[in-house]
């Protein structure tokens, strides 16, 4: 098999040859016919995450070793499976969840496996979708999507369940009670599909690009406000009619937190989901007297991922735009991504 991998960090992918596996046990084999490029895999690229204060944190420090092969949003066509592999047969096209872990913990049987202490995730640290072929260790980790667009089917793999599993640590709300939104990329789009598909009304979305802020208002937030607006903190509560029980956060940079932080009413939660990096300061006595809860939400589980398909299949999650391109684009693809230029999700087709 032949794979684009990252070989050295910051360096263009490079096209190796490497040993088709052969599945055994519970494997499953498939060729890969579509794959995501995402944001996380430009910190991947870099090789670390920036912690704040000057502080970094190293990737090959956590054991990540190179040649990797990165790409975890991934759609396949089952070629080949392991002698006790059940629920699919060579021909199969099924969505892969990438966000492995143990395979043998409590978290990982009860399918919480992005919750596995010892994360093994594919395109992070088992060999991703930026190949000819990719390998999962049992096929309750395999997706049906039928008749979905696959294309639009790899992004929720990651895009589509990190949302998913965002929105649901402020549910249960009243349809119409307010929501903000940090973010309107990607991610954010994303968002306002999920929410709307799930019927929530009431959608406030915050980002400092106009563009941006026009797709939300057509895509159903009810209002749009500017990122980068100085009084933004009043923006928003003015917006909702006052303090905000919820806040999703897709940058989770210091200064969308700090904003986020200012406008959330009593017992009210904020959930950290972008990778932007930074840090900041929590005052602890106003954590305490206002009932603040603090929620990180890392993408999603299988669980997710099946009941995202079920709304796609149903008709009500509204598509979000996806630019394809080609798997030898890959790098063209992650510096469009770099530089803020995609104009929808980037799918590499074989
Ligand atoms: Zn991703
Ligand atoms: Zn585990």
């Amino acid at each position: 098999m032949q794979a684009w991998a990252l070989v050295d960090y910051k360096a263009p992918l490079r096209l190796i040859d490497l040993p088709t596996p052969e599945p055994t046990g519970t494997e499953v084999l498939l060729e890969v016919t579509h794959c995501g490029v995402c944001h996380s895999d430009l910190h991947l690229w870099d090789g670390f995450f920036d912690l704040g204060d000057g502080r970094r944190l190293s990737l090959a420090d956590r054991g990540l070793k190179l040649p990797l092969v990165m790409g975890h949003e991934i759609v396949g066509r089952v070629v080949a499976v392991g002698p006790e592999a059940n629920a699919v047969k060579p021909g199969d096209s099924r969505i892969v969840f990438p966000w492995l872990g143990c395979g043998r913990c409590a978290q990982c049987e009860t399918e919480e496996d992005n919750l596995c202490q010892v994360p093994s995730a594919i395109g992070l640290v088992r060999s991703g979708g930026y190949g000819s072929h990719v390998m999962v260790p049992h096929s309750r980790h395999l997706v049906d999507y039928a008749p979905l667009d696959p294309a639009l089917a790899a992004t929720y793999a990651c895009s589509g369940i990190t949302v998913l599993a965002a929105i649901r640590k402020v549910m249960p709300m009243e349809p119409d009670e307010p929501l903000v939104v940090i973010g309107a990329g990607g991610l954010g789009r994303q968002a306002l599909a999920v929410l709307a598909a799930l019927g929530h009304r009431n959608i406030v979305a915050v980002d400092p690009d106009p563009a941006k802020r026009e797709a939300a208002l057509a895509a159903g937030a009810r209002a749009a406000l500017d990122g980068a607006a100085e009084d933004l903190p009043a923006q928003i509560t003015a917006a909702c009619g006052g303090p905000v029980r919820a806040v999703i956060d897709l940058v989770n940079g210091p200064s969308t937190v700090r904003a986020a932080f200012a406008v959330l009413a009593r017992g009210g939660t904020l959930v950290h989901v972008g990778l932007f990096g930074g840090g900041f300061s929590v005052p602890l006595p106003v954590m305490a007297m206002r009932a603040l809860s603090l929620r990180g939400s890392y993408v999603g589980n299988p669980k997710d991922l099946r009941a995202l398909v079920a709304l796609a299949r149903e008709g009500r999650l509204e598509p979000v735009p996806v630019v394809r391109m080609r798997r030898d684009q890959v790098n063209e693809a992650l510096t469009i991504l770099r530089e803020g230029r995609a104009e929808g999700r980037m799918v590499l087709e074989a």
